[in-house]
């Protein structure tokens, strides 16, 4: 099927997660997660009314997305993979939000770039609770020291919205539930800590697994394969 096909199908199941959960059918957004894919499946997506986008690579992403700006297009776009320290800079010039903060030093080096264009971003707050994957915030005692500097007013150009997770890759549904469940959970710890935060967002769910993670309170889901197929990544 194509991406047209793809979107309208995955919207529509979105839609009635949300419903089922409680929420109202609008009320998950969708990250279409155009990692490995052109920038004409991008531009075939905006046509189709989709406007929020996530990379994973830095420099993947800035080539293709000056490219679909160049055309008019005005797509959103969220990086989602694990950043390094040298490529903030091009990262906080192309993203409205960097979803992937999992490090103070991070935080850092996200508000001095920021700071020297004079640009607020969004972030949030990676999370690790499932055992495959390695990246993310460990420690929540970590975690409360960038929401309590945030809080403090000393991150001037970050403004955090939540949190982020990628569930253990497995069948077993009761592990993936309980990480994305440890999430939600983890939002209300913290935004009880920091009322003066505004940490509604859980961007947890990806192909595979987002249906569980909309039933246990997903604000956002990051789609790839289901939207644009498979990724080649011998390219
Ligand atoms: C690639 C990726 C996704 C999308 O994965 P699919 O299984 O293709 O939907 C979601 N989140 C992150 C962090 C990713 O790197």
């Amino acid at each position: 099927m194509g991406i047209k096909e793809n979107l309208l199908n995955i919207r529509k199941t979105i839609s009635e997660c949300a419903i089922k959960s409680g929420r109202g059918e609008n009320d998950v957004k969708l990250v279409a997660v155009s990692k490995f894919h052109p920038a004409e499946s991008v531009l075939e997506a905006i046509s189709c009314g989709q406007l929020l986008f996530g990379e994973n690579r830095v420099q993947e992403a800035a080539a293709k997305f000056d490219f679909v700006r160049s055309t008019g297009a005005e797509p959103c776009l969220h990086i989602i993979g694990s950043l390094q320290r040298n490529k903030v800079k091009e990262a906080v010039r192309i993203a409205s939000c960097i979803e992937s903060l999992d490090r103070i030093e991070l935080a850092d080096e996200i508000e001095k770039q920021c700071a020297k264009i004079g640009k607020k971003i969004d972030v949030l707050l990676e999370i690790h609770t499932g055992e495959e994957s390695k990246s993310g915030f460990s420690s929540e005692e970590d975690v409360a020291l960038v929401l309590e500097k945030c809080a403090a007013g000393e991150y001037g150009h970050i403004v955090p919205k939540g949190f982020m997770t990628m569930a253990p890759n497995t069948d077993d549904e009761s592990l993936v539930r309980k990480s994305f469940s440890y999430l939600r959970e983890l939002r209300g710890r913290m935004s009880s800590r920091f009322p003066s935060l505004s940490l509604s967002e859980l961007s947890m769910g990806m192909s595979g697994d987002y249906e569980i993670a909309i039933s246990e309170g997903a604000t956002i889901v990051r789609i790839g394969t289901a939207i644009f197929g498979q990724r080649d990544y011998s390219k």
